[in-house]
């Protein structure tokens, strides 16, 4: 797969699940960490999902008027070359980038070429994997207490996880399924699933 194409589970535009302000959130699929108790499982296979163009992506995102594009998975290190053409294309247009990662920040900063070029085109890294047995409670977006945010430059510093509410993106589409996006309790989901009677047509693709 060359820089231009990326495999992608999902692209949402204009939410406010995802991060601070509104934002487009693509969540990359395929995940080679795989942390147990992960929300995405569906994410970890690379077969599954579609290619698209990057350009495609933030041309989009530029045209919906967003405040940046938040990167989440699937694991975006997976794909260091389209992710760091994504991001560096996105940081052009004047869009800020949030970049999700199971990998610890250090792992990344030693690794190889495109990786640091992805590194150099985010605003704000949350890296590290899932520990379902270290559930946070206090903070927005993140999972578990070793999440960490880390700023490489300060266009989210006043962003506080801590001060911060997780928001639920919940869209009934047309064909009445229904779209999640962001944090929400799965025993919540499926009575509202069962209220509305989308079921079956659910697609669940939280933060993660
Ligand atoms: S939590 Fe993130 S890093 Fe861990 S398995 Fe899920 S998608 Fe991969």
């Amino acid at each position: 797969m060359t820089a231009d194409v990326l495999r992608v589970a999902r692209v949402l535009h204009g939410t406010t699940a995802e991060g601070p302000g509104v934002r487009s959130a693509i969540w990359f699929q395929g995940c080679s960490i795989q942390c147990a108790g992960c929300i995405n499982p569906h994410l970890f296979s690379s077969a599954g999902g579609s290619d698209m163009n990057v350009s495609d992506i933030v041309l989009a995102a530029v045209e919906g008027g967003v405040e940046g594009l938040t990167l989440i998975g699937g694991e975006p290190f997976d794909q260091p070359a389209a992710g760091a053409e994504l991001a560096r294309m996105a940081q052009e247009q004047g869009l800020g980038v949030i970049a999700f990662s199971g990998y610890q920040y250090e792992t990344l900063l030693h690794r190889d070429q495109d990786t640091e070029l992805f590194l150099g085109a985010i605003d704000l890294v949350v890296d590290g994997p899932y520990q379902a047995w270290n559930q946070e409670t206090d903070r927005a977006l993140v999972g578990s207490t070793n999440q960490r945010f880390i700023h490489i430059s300060d266009r989210y510093s006043s962003y506080r996880p801590e001060i911060s509410a997780n928001r639920v993106d919940i869209r009934v589409l047309p064909d009445g399924s229904i779209d999640v996006a962001g944090f929400l309790d799965t025993s919540n989901l499926n009575d509202l699933m069962e209220a509305t009677g989308t079921k079956r047509k659910a697609r669940r693709t939280m933060t993660g």
